[in-house]
């Protein structure tokens, strides 16, 4: 008897850019590249043509808070046009009285941006294509990571799946599968597929 013990939910999923990294195709050689991220930034590298790309992960406010020389008053105006915001000094209104004058733009890190899910085939960091990426009667087949690939794999073709267990395991891995991957009419054909990208 082939038995699997499933995994937590975050195991694989664009969270694994965190861990173990998500392997992706890159945008420049179309080979394998890897995209990682911490806290801050995001990183993707090349591991064939060595192209490398990092993105900030922060989310940032920018505005011009001054001391109205008309009225006043102190006024934050929020600068969200994107455009506009890489200007270092800009003319607003004083929201009290309307009176235009410069005033710096300040820029303050406000949260780091939320991990989106994968999509499309695509990571949300950067948008980039997975390298695990096949499709079964026109749907998406794809793994984060070779680990990912071969928990799939493993998980289609065992006899008996088990919930991990422990105290707050709510939904687990098998739960981001779609249903067709799990119907077992589709089961072989899917594990022959990853298996297949398995060996590329
Ligand atoms: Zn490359
Ligand atoms: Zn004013």
């Amino acid at each position: 008897m082939n038995r699997i013990v499933d995994k937590p939910y975050f195991t694989y999923s664009a969270y694994s850019a965190l861990t173990y990294g998500i392997q992706v195709k890159c945008p420049k050689c179309q080979g394998p590249g890897m995209v990682t991220a911490d806290k801050d930034s995001a990183y993707f590298r090349c591991l064939c043509c060595g192209h490398k790309e990092a993105r900030d992960r922060a989310v940032y406010r920018y505005d011009v808070h001054n001391q109205c020389k008309n009225c006043g008053r102190y006024y934050r105006v929020d600068i969200e046009d994107e455009e506009r915001q890489h200007f270092s000094v800009l003319h607003v209104d004083c929201p009290y009285c309307g009176t235009t004058m410069p005033g710096k733009v300040h820029k303050t890190a406000e949260a780091y941006s939320y991990i989106g899910e994968i999509e499309n085939g695509t990571e949300p960091f950067f948008c980039l294509e997975l390298w695990f990426l096949t499709s079964f009667q026109g749907k998406p087949v794809w793994a984060v990571n070779r680990e990912h690939l071969a928990y799939l794999i493993n998980y289609l073709s065992a006899d008996l799946r088990e919930k991990p267990t422990g105290i707050n395991v709510m939904k687990t891995q098998a739960d981001h599968l779609p249903t067709f991957m799990k119907t077992s009419k589709n089961r072989e054909r899917i594990v022959k597929l990853l298996k297949k990208m398995q060996e590329e």
